[in-house]
């Protein structure tokens, strides 16, 4: 929790804030109304499914003295890009001209006000990303911290000064921009990336609950070892070995494009037993390390690879 925190704010340029976070089905409840998640002036409220959302919102609340900023449709679709995070990415598919309700309608609601429907996140978070992808992070950052915009006076002034048009022929160019599918997410701590000695790679490290790069217990009380990657320069086989006294590694890869020059197990993700060593195709990609353990057991481990 305090990772997303602190890379909201990183992104938006501002401090961490103290964030009170009230976590699990039941805070939610006695607290959010009818709402699966809810972030007020007393903290926020959230379980496993809502609190990268929610903590994006808490940042925001931050930087307007504790009390709600903007307008819905920017502050939702903001919340809705950023929660994508670490193993969780967020992806929004739209085909936005088969949709009634657009931005140009949706920039009017004031936060605060029940005129946002829940079909109205997707197009928030579909319209948030096309604005990064087109605009990139720099506009988009200097536009929600804009002071018209945060305090929701003069919004459309701020959005034409950053975006350099004004919301309704936003509303006309996002719609013209067809079937996309955007996905957010920051797999790979730069903290933990590992690197080759030569033509081996090899990673020694422990699954406990109390490393900071562990998380867990999940489903059915897995703790999982994350945000390790490694990059393959050059595409080929490599000899992979997992060596342990139990659990399992995944390899996943990384914003991987599948150009269909190579067969396509190399861009398959790849899964070893404990004990378990393999030869197996890979895509020149960054590939992430995922160890699963038991819940409550340390789990001591060594994954080492070597190109052929
Ligand atoms: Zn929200």
């Amino acid at each position: 929790m305090e990772g997303q925190i602190q890379r909201v704010a990183g992104f938006l340029g501002v401090e961490a804030p103290l964030a009170c976070v009230h976590y699990g089905p039941s805070a939610v409840e006695g607290n959010c109304g009818t709402w699966n998640a809810c972030t007020r002036a007393s903290g926020v409220f959230a379980t496993s499914g809502s609190i990268f959302h929610e903590l994006v919102h808490a940042v925001r609340q931050s930087q307007g003295g504790g009390g709600a900023v903007g307008t819905w449709l920017f502050e939702e679709g903001l919340a809705e890009l950023l929660s994508g995070y670490r193993w969780h990415p967020f992806s929004a598919r739209l085909e936005p001209s088969e949709s009634e309700r657009g931005p140009a309608l949706l920039a009017d609601f004031p936060r605060g006000e029940d005129k946002f429907v829940p079909g109205d996140y997707a197009i928030a978070g579909h319209f948030a990303s096309w604005l990064r992808a087109n605009y990139g992070d720099a506009s988009l950052v200097a536009f929600f911290n804009d002071p018209r915009y945060l305090g929701g006076e003069a919004y459309g002034e701020a959005f034409l000064s950053h975006f350099g048009l004004s919301i309704e022929d936003a509303d006309s160019a996002w719609r013209a921009s067809g079937l996309k599918e955007y996905s957010w997410s920051e797999t790979c701590d730069p903290a933990y990336m590992l690197t080759w000695e030569g033509s081996a790679l090899e990673f020694t490290d422990r699954v406990d609950c109390n490393a900071a790069s562990t998380f867990g217990p999940r489903d059915y009380g897995f703790v999982t070892l994350r945000s390790y990657c490694f990059t393959v320069a050059q595409a080929g086989t490599l000899r992979v070995e997992f060596i342990a006294g139990g659990g399992r590694v995944d390899l996943f890869p990384v914003d991987c494009v599948d150009t269909g020059e190579l067969p396509p197990e190399s861009y398959d993700y790849k899964s070893l037993g404990y004990g378990d060593i393999l030869e197996l195709a890979f895509a020149a990609c960054t590939w992430e390390v995922a160890v699963d353990g038991v819940a409550g057991l340390t789990r001591d481990f060594t994954l080492r690879l070597t190109q052929r």
